[in-house]
């Protein structure tokens, strides 16, 4: 590019970027991205993305702490609304005691309320947890169903926390989403939409069949790890270049 249109285009970046710095304007950026403001990923940039993504991280892993697809189940549930790190922190001594829904349920629920208190809506997922150990013993043998109807229809758990056992525990190429993979399907322009259900479906379209099964991790990671909410930090960002998001801190070349 001559110079002087490059001088040009950083100047019209620049521009671009000061338009949505400070979090009330990042807030707006990623509300319009949501209803579908900015260009969607060709299929040759979602490709390339999950290329790179692959590259630096060939086997991606929850980072929830489990030993078995119950315990898997239960440190889902009880991550609604809370961190992966502070249910990592309740979950040894729980699971230590109770590691099926047997023990889970003969421990009962105040015992279980005692070892979770540190996790948000403690008391709701301590009632929920031994709830669904019971069902577990009494309709499933004691075992986690791998059917997305019987896991939602378990107390406290929703689509995303469905998705998240058939993925992790069983080897499904499904796709939760949740607020991180929200944002990143929406600010980058790989899969834009209103609700997560809608990202979802989105994801379920276009990302490439052999990219499927580690889809949820490598954009949950990105999300909490690079592609933060507040401040993104789009200088160690491996999809800058194809990122779509007014509000990124990095110049488009
Ligand atoms: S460039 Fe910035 S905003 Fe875009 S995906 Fe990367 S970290 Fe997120």
């Amino acid at each position: 590019m001559a110079k002087k249109a490059k001088r040009k285009a950083a100047v019209k970046a620049r521009k671009r970027k000061a338009k949505v710095e400070g979090p009330r304007q990042r807030a707006k950026a990623d509300a319009e991205a949501s209803q579908g403001a900015l260009r969607q990923w060709t299929n040759a940039e979602i490709e390339e993305a999950f290329r790179r993504f692959q590259a630096a991280n060939a086997e991606p892993k929850t980072e929830l702490k489990y030993v078995n697809p119950f315990t898997l189940l239960v440190a889902v549930v009880l991550s609604a609304q809370a961190t992966d790190a502070g249910v990592n922190k309740a979950t040894p001594a729980l699971f230590a005691l109770a590691d099926t829904p047997a023990k889970m349920a003969a421990l009962g629920e105040a015992k279980v309320r005692d070892l979770i208190k540190t996790i948000g809506l403690f008391r709701t997922k301590a009632k929920n947890v031994v709830a669904l150990s019971q069902i577990l013993v009494e309709q499933h043998g004691g075992q986690v169903p791998h059917t997305r109807e019987a896991l939602e229809a378990l107390p406290g758990v929703g689509r995303k926390t469905a998705n998240v056992v058939l993925n992790a525990a069983f080897g499904e190429p499904t796709i939760a989403v949740d607020t991180h993979i929200f944002r990143v399907g929406n600010r980058t322009g790989l899969a834009p939409g209103k609700t997560p259900l809608e990202v979802e479906m989105k994801l379920e379209q276009v990302v490439p069949a052999q990219y499927k099964l580690h889809a949820h991790h490598w954009l949950i990671l990105h999300g909490r790890y690079t592609c933060l909410a507040r401040k993104p930090l789009c200088e160690r960002c491996i999809i800058a270049d194809l990122c779509q998001w007014p509000g990124k801190t990095v110049v488009q070349k």
